[in-house]
């Protein structure tokens, strides 16, 4: 079976790394955007469209709702799965995040198997 792709969408490097890291370890290849228009960039150039975009709420330049609107607008990417990672302040938010399209959203601070977990009730398997 191909290794699964999963976009990492966040302006912060720091958590980019954390989610990397745990997205490795679940059998994933990933690679990352500081924003929403960067994440659009990089899908438009590569022919692989990720099972799996990991989106942050507040970022620059494009936010997490105007990419989920954007990729959710684009037949081609109706099959790859979008999680909104998300502060707890923002958590008000995630019913326009999935009403836009979201299908979960994460909580931060978060455990691995939080993650796996959602990643479980979403369809995709670990490794
Ligand atoms: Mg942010």
């Amino acid at each position: 079976m191909a290794t699964p792709h999963a976009l990492v969408i966040d302006d912060s490097r720091a958590m980019r790394l954390i989610l990397g890291d745990l997205l490795h370890q679940l059998g994933y290849q990933t690679f990352e955007a500081g924003d929403g228009q960067q994440a659009i960039t990089l899908l438009e150039g590569d022919a692989n469209i990720p099972e799996l975009a990991l989106v942050d709420w507040n970022m620059p330049v494009m936010n997490g709702l105007e990419f989920i609107r954007t990729v959710r607008q684009k037949h081609c990417y109706t099959d790859m799965k979008l999680l909104v990672v998300t502060s707890e302040a923002e958590v008000g938010q995630m019913v326009e995040a999935l009403s836009a399209g979201a299908d979960e959203y994460l909580m931060k601070p978060f455990s691995s198997e939080a993650l796996a977990c959602k990643l479980e009730m979403m369809g995709l398997h670990r490794a």
